[in-house]
């Protein structure tokens, strides 16, 4: 099956007369157990496949399968948020002593937690440029046991290069996760260019419609089962079955959407581009990304976000916020709707990347004082230019 097929057939139930035509919301929280079930993380059994649904759910069932079959992989496991699914990577695959190596650039949220939790739990934590693959061989440790990069990364869409990353990796005996959020699956399949693991923030592009959060782990079926037993039995991190539902949906037009979210952030791209009032924009499409032919190699969509960065920041956000009307002046992503939201520099280098000396002036360079991302809507592109340009003046 081909990956528009796919987001609409896999997890669904059976073709018998009488089945749904499509996978049921099951809201239940408990299921009959089997006489001889034990009430232990280690008991889980094919005879009885649910139990508990912070274990497992019907409805939750499905959606892993249709994850698994979108990303290659032998099995994935879905969670409350994107942030729990990093977390609870991070947490199953490192324990004390062991070093994660991190892209520099990356969900402020995942930067902030490696930095701050890890420690404390005595796993140490270091961040690298994974845009230079020479600095990535030569931070590694004897004992990185997992580098985790995010393609492309929040904010500024800087690429990393899955295969050879992986390649150090592995050499080091260290797994490599990649958080695939703004890629999807329609544009990169991390693992079949040599991942580990593969994350998700489903409340993007897979729900798409702005009315769910979730999060996913795609990777090898051993390590995703061990993943559900710390992660969800353990730290308690189940989607809901709703929110589950309501993604299953979603992932149903994912293969259009992109298609779409990618013809307008062209459009988009080509009109700020010319703007007067914008400095830089930042598009893996766009023959000006300083990582275009990367972007050719691993993506076979350029994905709906665009940032760019601005002449006067702060005086333009609150102009935007007054002024759009197409656009919704928010943070989040890959919704129907666009989606413009400012990120000052200053803040992001010193309490989420905490970037210094060289780094900083680095991550500068691409960002100015900061940037705007822009999730490009699906609504039509004339219409998103428009409200752009009005709200620009
Ligand atoms: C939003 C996001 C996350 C966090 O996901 P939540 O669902 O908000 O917890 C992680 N990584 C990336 C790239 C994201 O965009």
């Amino acid at each position: 099956m081909k990956i528009e097929t796919q987001s609409i057939h896999v997890g669904l139930p059976a073709a018998r007369p009488g089945e749904p035509v499509l996978s049921p919301l099951v809201p239940a929280s408990s299921f009959y157990a089997h006489p001889d079930a034990g009430f232990s993380a280690n008991d889980l059994s094919d005879a009885a496949p649910h139990f508990y649904t912070r274990w497992s759910n019907p409805t939750l069932a499905a959606l892993e399968a249709r994850l698994a079959a979108l990303d290659g992989g032998e099995a994935a496991l879905a969670f409350a948020s994107g942030m729990s699914a990093v977390t609870g990577l991070f947490l199953n695959r490192l324990k004390a002593g062991d070093h994660l190596l991190l892209s520099n650039v990356c969900y402020a949220g995942v930067a902030e937690f490696a930095h701050d939790a890890l420690p404390r739990l005595g796993i140490s934590a270091t961040a690298v440029d994974s845009s230079d693959l020479a600095k990535v061989a030569a931070a590694i440790r004897p004992e990185t046991r997992l580098v985790h990069i995010e393609t492309p990364a929040n904010p500024v869409l800087r690429l990393s290069d899955i295969s050879a990353i992986a390649g150090i990796a592995h050499a080091a005996g260290a797994e490599l996760s990649v958080d695939s959020t703004m890629a999807t699956p329609v544009a990169t399949r991390p693992l079949d260019l040599g991942a580990d693991f593969v994350v998700h923030s489903l409340t993007k592009y897979a729900c798409g419609h702005g009315d769910a959060l979730g999060g996913a782990v795609i990777g090898p079926a051993a390590a995703i089962a061990d993943l559900r037993k710390t992660s969800l039995i353990h730290l308690g991190a189940a989607l809901s079955p709703f929110a589950a539902w309501l993604i299953l949906r979603g992932l149903e037009t994912l293969p259009i959407r992109m298609k779409a979210h990618e013809d307008n952030a062209r459009a988009v791209t080509a009109f700020l581009e010319t703007h007067p009032r914008v400095r830089r924009v930042y598009w893996p499409g766009a023959a000006s990304h300083p990582q275009h032919e990367l972007a050719v190699r691993q993506m076979r969509n350029f994905s709906g976000m665009v940032s760019f960065v601005p002449d006067d920041g702060p005086a333009l956000a609150r102009q935007f916020a007054d002024r759009l009307k197409t656009v919704a002046y928010a943070v989040s992503l890959g919704k129907t709707r666009g989606l413009l939201f400012y990120i000052p520099t200053g803040d992001l280098i010193a309490s989420s990347f905490r970037l210094e000396g060289e780094d900083a002036a680095a991550y500068r360079d691409i960002a100015g004082d900061g940037v705007f991302r822009l999730s490009v809507g699906i609504e039509n592109a004339d219409d998103i230019i428009a409200d752009l340009a009005q709200a620009l003046g």
